[in-house]
């Protein structure tokens, strides 16, 4: 039995109010046990939110991306040890939204995973192929050199501690969803990519979140699908009510 996740990506939105006032409805709404909720919030408001959220044993954050480095003059930046001193497990890294605007590799995304792991944070490594890459067919090549490059490159003993989330550039944002045979499609091959390096008892345990325009109206098919594991959440993931409908949609 794999580990069941729902996942917010709150990006640059909310403000203090707003972020305190979501995540505490989300904390105190009515939730399943069983569902790991992790909300990937502004780095700015983590201290304030998380009050709100410590007595409930199934809520931790995540903070949006780290620096490859382990500190230094890199003005504006977050390193993996401050995410680390201040207990939040988690932090998002290759976000594609990073990997386009910022610029950001395979080879850098991989130096931020060993980063973070080497302190105890757990990335939540995002991947998946854009639109044009889709229409080709060519979905697997292209998300098989991403994980090559990256974190199969990783040690058994560090990969064990990742989760990845599938989320299709084409559907990010855009209200277009992969259905969920293609989802299942794609996270069953990921699952075929992780045996191959970590084996098969490593695939069976590594949660694959899908992300890409997750909605009430849509989670329960996506999370019903045996190879997806739960969600990577963007703009659902800023109205409680609606990420609660997913949280609950298992
Ligand atoms: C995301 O940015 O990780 C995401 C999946 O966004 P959305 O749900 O809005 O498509």
């Amino acid at each position: 039995m794999r580990r069941k996740i729902a996942a917010g990506n709150w990006k640059m939105n909310t403000t203090l109010e707003e972020a305190k006032s979501l995540s505490n409805i989300v904390a105190a709404g009515s939730r399943p046990d069983d569902v790991e909720v992790i909300l990937g919030v502004p780095s700015l408001f983590a201290s304030s939110i998380m009050p709100g959220i410590q007595n409930y044993s199934n809520m931790s954050i995540a903070i949006q991306n780290c620096h490859q480095n382990e500190k230094g003059a890199f003005t504006g930046e977050l390193s993996a040890a401050m995410i680390a001193s201040m207990n939040i497990p988690y932090v998002i890294l290759g976000h594609s939204e990073r990997r386009e605007y910022f610029k950001e590799s395979d080879a850098l995304i991989l130096e931020k995973c060993k980063m973070a792991l080497s302190h105890g944070v757990t990335p939540i490594y995002c991947c998946g192929e854009p639109l044009d890459i889709r229409e080709s067919e060519t979905q697997n090549d292209y998300v098989k050199s991403q994980f090559e490059k990256s974190i199969l490159q990783l040690t058994a003993e560090d990969f064990s501690q990742i989760i990845i989330a599938y989320e299709p550039i084409w559907a990010i944002g855009t209200g277009k969803t992969a259905s969920p045979d293609q989802a299942q499609e794609m996270h069953a091959y990921l699952r075929k990519l992780i045996s191959e390096q970590f084996g098969e008892e490593q695939a069976n345990k590594t949660p694959i979140l899908y992300g890409g325009s997750v909605k009430p109206g849509n989670a329960n098919d996506l999370f019903g699908k045996a190879d997806v594991d739960g969600g990577l959440v963007g703009g659902a993931s800023l109205k409680a009510s609606d990420f609660l409908e997913i949280i609950n949609a298992f």
